[in-house]
Parts: structure tokens; sequence; C-alpha cells
């Protein structure tokens, strides 16, 4: 199979969801490589030399100065204020009026194939570095995919990972760490409406992916730890991605993670050794009432038609 026939399964969604933990079970299975947020290799990596997975600063990481090595010739032929730039243009959500249509501007095509085609050098190196046949980009970000469907070559495939909203604005309330950092600043915070208001626009915008005839399947995260096997299955299958995926689980609900080169991401990713996968449910004690009631009435709609608020999961408003 040539770089150019294998596809990229790209994890989105919004922050907090539990892409990190999906990204660490792929990683897991043969014939797939998991890259972290490749989104943020440009200022966290190639500029902030922050630190990969593997406990190495970017620039001292073997693998990832392999993929520049031959992806661009060397990471300092790639200029981050340019990618900056592209990612202004052609990578935000105010963008996607021009990048979700299905016949662009030829600017809006120029720069999004300007843009993906960085990103394009990226999936086809690390294939060819670790002989995998799936790359996995967990960006996240529903813009950057929208950019990379405009590339005519990347097989594109995005796998949408969504949680239960109250349980995301708990997550966005509690301050977190951030190992990779050399300034050792904490990840951001956001109050329960903001985080509800981004949870919101952060998932509806995949619509603008199927619009654009992108294959995309849903995946919650409770249904991820309650049954992974299953859950990566039948996510493989409606995804049509070749292969039938086996994680290597102990038993029903444990693994081994082993280290991975992913370049950005939630903390999650430094983890390693035998891991329990349980849901986090700690909001249904610790997140206050009053702001439990503001985020079930601001996603309401959305919580019913996921099935967060069916006879089983229903939570008192
Ligand atoms: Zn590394």
């Amino acid at each position: 199979m040539s770089p150019a026939e294998a596809p990229l399964l790209y994890i989105g969604g919004w922050g907090r969801s539990g892409s990190t933990l999906l990204e660490c079970l792929l990683a897991e299975l043969d014939d797939v490589v998991v890259l972290g947020e490749v989104v943020h290799l440009w200022e966290r990596g190639l500029r902030h030399n922050e630190r990969c997975a593997c406990g190495q600063p970017f620039h001292a990481c073997p693998f990832w100065s392999e993929v520049g090595e031959r992806a661009f010739g060397g990471w300092s032929r790639v200029d981050p204020d340019r990618l900056a730039w592209l990612r202004h243009e052609v990578d935000r959500q105010r963008r996607i009026p021009q990048t979700g249509r299905l016949r662009p501007t030829p600017r809006t095509v120029a720069l999004t194939q300007e843009y993906a085609d960085h990103y394009r050098r990226i999936y086809d190196a690390a294939r060819t570095i670790t002989g995998a046949t799936i790359v996995v980009d967990s960006s996240k970000e529903i813009p950057t995919a929208l950019a990379l469907s405009h590339d005519p070559v990347i097989d594109l495939r995005v796998l949408h990972i969504v949680r239960d909203s109250r349980g995301v604005a708990y997550s966005w309330s509690k301050t977190v760490t951030r190992p990779e950092s050399t300034t050792a600043e904490p990840m951001q915070r956001y109050g329960p409406a903001t985080s509800t208001a981004f949870w919101l626009s952060g998932n509806l915008t995949v619509k603008a992916l199927a619009h654009r005839g992108v294959p995309l399947v849903r995946m919650r995260y409770e249904d991820l730890v309650d049954a992974p096997q299953d859950s990566v299955a039948s996510a493989w299958r409606a995804l049509g991605l070749p292969g039938a995926p086996r994680l290597p689980m102990l038993d029903e609900h444990t693994v081994d993670l082993h280290p991975t080169h992913s370049v950005a991401g939630n903390p999650m990713r430094f983890r390693t050794g035998r891991t329990t996968l349980a849901a986090d449910t700690s909001w249904r004690e610790s997140l206050p009432v009053r702001d439990r009631r503001l985020v079930t009435a601001m996603s309401y709609p959305v919580l019913r038609k996921w099935g967060y608020l069916d006879a089983r999961t229903k939570e008192p408003a």
C-alpha cells in the first residue's frame, strides 16, 4: 500500500472528551502510529521545543527528527511563522464558512492545500519510518480537519469523540499542570457557561465535515471506557478502515500502555504501564448543582440526541 492509499484517522471533538485516552488505546494496535495533536506541533514542538510523550524535547526526539528529515529535509526548512499565518487564514472556527464549502474560492483552495501539504508530508514520513498503515492525528479541532479535507491525496476519516457536557464542564473547571512545558503554567480553565458554549460549537461544527463528504463516525467517551474493544471495532467498521483492530486488553477494562511519540495534547499521553479504564464521573458529586443546571439547560437538545438523558443515565436537572 503506497502512502497515498493509506488512511488518516483524525480524532475530532472538543477538549476534555477522552481523545487522549482514545489515542493511547489506538497506539497499542498493530499497523497504527499515533502522532498526537499535530496542529500544535508548529508552535509547541518546532518553536518552543516542548517535550514529546517519549520524554525527550521535540528537537532531541529521534522519531520527530527523522520525520522532519524525511518530510522537509530537516525542521529548519519549515517556517513556523508561515504555518501560524496559514492557520490563521484557513484553520479557525470563523473560517468554516469558507473551508466548509463544496466549491471554495481559488484562494481558499490554494491556502488550504499549502497548509495541508505540511501535514501530509508528516503523515507520509511517519508511515515510512514505522511501517504503519494507519496514521492517527488527534488534533481534535474541526477547522483543522476541514482544511485537511482540501488535500487531494489525504484519505481523511474522522472519529468524533464526545462526552457528557457536564463531565466536560467539570474537567475544564479544574487546574491541570502541563508537564511538557518548561514554564510550568497550568492548562487553560473555563467556567461552566464558557465550557458549554465551546462544547456546543466545537462538536456541532462536525456537520461541515459531513457536508464536504468526509467519512465521519461518533463515539461516546462513556462507551469507550465501558467497552473499549467493541467501541473501537465498531468505529473501524463504520469508517471502512482496513483490518480488524484487536486491542491487547488484559481483561475487559485493563491494558498496558507503552510510550509513544505523541507530540502535543493532554498530559495523559505521558502515562504508561498498567491502566484500568473507568469513566471519570466525579462531576456527578462535585459539579455544583447550579452549574449542572446551567450546563444541562444550555446543551439539553444535544445531550438528549446523544443519549445522555435516557433512563439509564438520566441526571436530576
Ligand atoms: Zn518522541
